[in-house]
């Protein structure tokens, strides 16, 4: 049987770089992994995408690649996360379509999901209703890889489909103090607190409620969508709905992984984002009864450990 090429875009960023860490521990005979990373082709420009096909000839895609950001990015730049997301994708999928690549698996985010809805979110939901204001821009087109995919494999046969994770966290991540996600954001935050003996700083009131999944957790069911999930239908990669914490227990638990004995402070007068969007993985369960999740607690503690070691040799910026 010929070798699958299996090409990451995206494969430099926290979902990337412990996908490289699961392949590496695997190292299955009968497939080539390529991660790229956004010097070996830039997404945005069609041309450089086609090159970068060209070059490697993958029979099979994962795309990861996106303008990421947490909740304080999207709120100032949501047209931008629009356009250049819709832009990535355009490139990405359709270089798929030419290159007759055997499967894709996409990359979407809950928070695409629409804000006023019942609880638990499931797949089904995707196109029910506006998403949240604060990162609508990046939820629209987030949302065009399922049309793009039911439309690719209408028209072409084309066997691609979408993955829908909750927040991640994990080593590798942007630990920036402005524009990152929340747990990655909170880790630096505490890091600094604890070092400069002063109080921990949240924003917003610590109320909203989020799902987290382990950057290595998210990894390994990707490659298993890759290899196993048969459906063009998008599937949730997510923890259970009784994982959900508020913000509050999230900063507690950082505080705890640093024996942070300080004080905790929420600013109240920082948005609060999306209060929340409780998924099921239901379907996933469906697929995988038995697949044992890294507990919240000790992905933490991991992640801590992690950035302790690496300071100041983090990334700071998208
Ligand atoms: P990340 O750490 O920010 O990594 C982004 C990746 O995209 C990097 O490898 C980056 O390359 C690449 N990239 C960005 N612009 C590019 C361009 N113009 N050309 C080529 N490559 C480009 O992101 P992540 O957190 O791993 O996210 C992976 C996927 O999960 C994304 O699709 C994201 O939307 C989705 N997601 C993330 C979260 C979360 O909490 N992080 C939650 C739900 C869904 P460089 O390293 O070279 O810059
Ligand atoms: P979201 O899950 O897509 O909304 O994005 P985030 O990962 O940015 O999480 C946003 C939630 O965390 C909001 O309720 C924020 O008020 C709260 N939060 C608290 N402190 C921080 C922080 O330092 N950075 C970020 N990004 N969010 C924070």
């Amino acid at each position: 049987m010929s070798k699958k090429v299996i090409m990451v875009t995206g494969g430099s960023g926290l979902v990337g770089k412990s996908m490289q860490k699961v392949i590496k521990e695997e190292n299955p005979a009968d497939e080539e992994w390529i991660f790229l990373s956004s010097k070996d082709a830039d997404l945005l420009d069609s041309q450089s995408t086609s090159a970068v096909f060209e070059k490697y000839k993958p029979t099979h895609v994962i795309h990861l690649a996106a303008l990421v950001g947490g909740l304080y990015r999207h709120l100032g730049q949501n047209l931008e996360m629009m356009r250049l997301n819709l832009r990535i994708n355009d490139h990405v999928l359709e270089a798929c379509r030419e290159h007759k690549c055997q499967k894709v698996v996409s990359c979407m985010s809950t928070c695409i999901f629409p804000d006023e809805t019942t609880y638990p979110i499931e797949e089904s939901m995707l196109h029910s209703g506006p998403p949240h204001n604060s990162n609508c821009g990046y939820a629209y087109a987030k949302r065009m890889i399922d049309v793009a995919n039911h439309l690719y494999a209408r028209d072409h046969g084309m066997q691609c489909t979408g993955v829908i994770p909750t927040n991640i966290y994990g080593p590798f991540d942007n630990f920036s103090l402005a524009d990152s996600h929340v747990l990655p954001g909170l880790v630096h935050k505490c890091y600094l607190a604890q070092k400069e003996n002063k109080p921990f700083v949240i924003s917003g009131t610590g109320t909203p409620r989020r799902q987290f999944i382990f950057s290595e957790d998210l990894a390994r069911l990707i490659v298993w969508t890759l290899r196993d999930y048969p459906e063009i239908d998008p599937i949730l990669l997510s923890v259970s709905e009784d994982e959900e914490i508020s913000i509050k227990e999230l900063a507690e638990l950082i505080a705890e992984a640093y024996d942070f004995k300080g004080e905790i402070i929420y600013d109240a007068s920082k948005s609060d984002g999306q209060f929340k969007k409780t998924t099921t993985n239901k379907k996933l369960r469906s697929y995988l009864p038995d697949y044992k999740f890294k507990s919240i607690k000790d992905g933490i503690q991991e992640t801590v450990d992690w950035f302790k070691a690496s300071y100041p040799n983090v990334r700071l910026s998208y």
